[in-house]
């Protein structure tokens, strides 16, 4: 594919050929034992990336269609729902479970910090929550959601944990039987969509339930969805010759392909690179002036929300880099034209970052701003390989 962008903004990410070539594969019949191979391919792969011990569910639709999947299998309208936020995603379960009745609270960080623990466990004491959710990365300010803290907190409480992986499934750990610090203590839902650190065109919400998640949805008499029931789709991921509504044939293929790409990789190694590269690019940034939201014990290995040096002036600096090739994103809410977001996830390279961070500085000279170019790429590099 000739000209490639750069295409660094927090979401889709770039696309390798390889998934390209699985995207025009031929489209079979969705029931074609062909097709139904690589479908089941693709669930099991998922199965071993969140090690959940019950279901994966890879449907049609975004990330958004992912959250409402994990929330109204498990929240009842009337019953109450804790909402953790880091910013602009963490507050959309909001209006998302307000929608289907759910009584929701909420206890939302100042943006760029995390939200105190004690704040959390004087809520939950209040008793009677359902579920809380917790956003890995929120894509707003690339804060990085502690788990070891939170899960331990949220558990003891006896509510379920949905964890909302969209900027971090594939590139950081989220193993479902992963126990924090007591057997109890594991995380029950995690979700994601295809177009992150999976680098897979966007059109996938997947989402995975934990037995004890499962068992919710069943005790549940009804659910206030329909093509997000989960209990529809049970057969079908069971055995993905079933028919319940028509399966995205050559999204499952470049989905598949995507799968293979992170396995091959290996999750262990797939996650050190992106924390590498998000303390490099960051690193290499902060030569140029420029100053991470998150301070780093909290920075997301993903994504990074970088406030601009003054007098930068956002919207010609990012059409500049549009115009060399790179595309990355502006902020959100209050930090709008005074920061810009960048994605350091999914299939990308230590030289697509080398590129971006010269690129960058290119441009801050272009726009009358001093730029060490050299000494920028020197700390990516040196950071980059301190492992
Ligand atoms: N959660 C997070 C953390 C996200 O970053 C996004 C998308 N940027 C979403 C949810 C919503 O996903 P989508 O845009 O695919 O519906």
């Amino acid at each position: 594919m000739p000209n490639k962008e750069m295409l660094l903004i927090p979401g889709p990410t770039p696309v390798v050929d390889e998934i390209y070539d699985a995207l025009s594969s031929e489209t079979y019949a969705h029931t074609d034992p062909r097709f139904v191979k690589v479908f089941k391919n693709s669930l099991d792969l998922t199965k071993k990336l969140f090690n959940t011990d019950g279901e994966v569910f890879v449907i049609a639709g975004s990330g958004t269609l992912a959250m409402e999947i994990a929330i109204i299998n498990t929240v009842a309208p009337g019953e109450k729902l804790l909402v953790i936020s880091h910013g602009y995603f963490g507050d959309r379960f909001i209006p998302l479970a307000k929608s289907f009745g759910i009584q929701v609270e909420t206890i939302q960080a100042e943006w760029g910090q995390h939200v105190r623990k004690e704040l959390i466990e004087e809520k939950l004491a209040e008793g009677g929550f359902e579920a809380v959710t917790v956003t890995h990365v929120d894509t707003s300010t690339g804060i990085m959601a502690n788990l070891d803290e939170l899960v331990p907190v949220v558990k003891k409480s006896g509510a379920l944990f949905i964890l909302d992986g969209v900027c971090a499934a594939a590139a950081i750990e989220e193993d479902m039987q992963k126990t924090y610090g007591d057997p109890a203590y594991t995380i029950d839902v995690v979700l994601t969509g295809s177009q992150k650190a999976i680098g897979v065109p966007p059109g996938l919400a997947i989402v995975a339930f934990g037995s004890k998640a499962l068992a919710a949805r069943e005790a549940m008499p009804t659910v206030t969805g329909y093509y997000s029931d989960i209990k529809n789709w049970l057969p079908i991921m069971n055995d993905p010759g079933k028919y319940y509504a028509t399966p995205p044939v050559n999204m499952i293929y470049a989905f598949n392909k995507g799968m293979e790409i992170v396995m091959a990789e290996g999750l262990s190694k797939r996650y050190q690179r992106h924390t590498a590269i998000g303390r490099a690019m960051r690193a290499g940034l902060t030569v140029y002036g420029m100053k991470p939201l998150a301070s780093e014990e909290i920075a997301a290995p993903t994504l990074s929300c970088i406030l601009y040096p003054e007098g930068v002036i956002d919207a010609e600096f990012r059409a500049r880099l549009a115009g060399k090739g790179m595309v990355i994103a502006g902020a959100l809410a209050s930090l709008s034209g005074k920061a810009f977001r960048i994605g350091h996830m999914g299939n990308t390279t230590e030289k697509m970052f080398v590129k971006a961070l010269e690129l960058v500085g290119e441009t801050l000279k272009e726009m009358g701003h001093e730029a060490n170019i050299e000494k920028a790429v020197d700390e990516f590099t040196k950071v980059y390989h301190t492992r």
